[in-house]
């Protein structure tokens, strides 16, 4: 009888003094100041001692363990949902400008030219027939459109083109 009520004593004690760097650490997180590691140290070092109490006090003593490692997992998510937005690729290196080609209207990307138009620049660049109308940085509907030969004539035209010729 009196064991049983010695021993009850102590385990009050015992849990009393563990719970109170707990206390102070719930505190301190609803406070804002988290400090998570003493947080889990503390439900750590509480963990047997709750086990052992469990059955001789109940549900309640259990609960403040329980509280622990909730805690950390809703503390930790916040500052995730925090982070800033950023605005998707929109660079627009040269601004809002518009496409260096007359009656384009698109949106330059590169080099003063729409995506299109850059495309058409770099094949015309490469099969040796660029128009010295389409400079770099040319500004926008500055610049005349050509009509690219279809067929037999762009045959034509390439292999004039390859062998150094300069019709349009
Ligand atoms: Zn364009």
């Amino acid at each position: 009888m009196s064991v049983d009520k010695a021993f009850r004593e102590m385990i009050r004690n015992e849990i009393e003094v563990q719970l109170k760097p707990l206390r102070a650490v719930i505190s301190r997180l609803e406070a804002g100041t988290s400090d998570l590691d003493a947080l889990r140290d503390v439900a750590e070092r509480l963990a047997p001692v709750a086990q052992a109490m469990a059955p001789l006090f109940g549900a309640p003593a259990a609960k403040p363990i329980k509280r622990g490692p909730g805690r950390p997992a809703k503390a930790a998510a916040q500052p995730v949902s925090t982070g800033g937005k950023r605005r998707g690729r929109k660079p627009a290196s040269d601004g809002s400008r518009e496409c260096a080609i007359i009656g384009c209207g698109s949106p330059s990307r590169t080099k003063g030219y729409c995506a299109a138009h850059y495309q058409k620049l770099r094949m015309l660049t490469k099969t040796n027939r660029r128009p010295s109308a389409w400079v770099d940085y040319a500004p926008p509907n500055s610049v005349e459109d050509i009509r690219l030969p279809r067929g037999r004539a762009a045959a034509k035209a390439l292999a004039q083109a390859a062998q150094g010729g300069s019709s349009t």
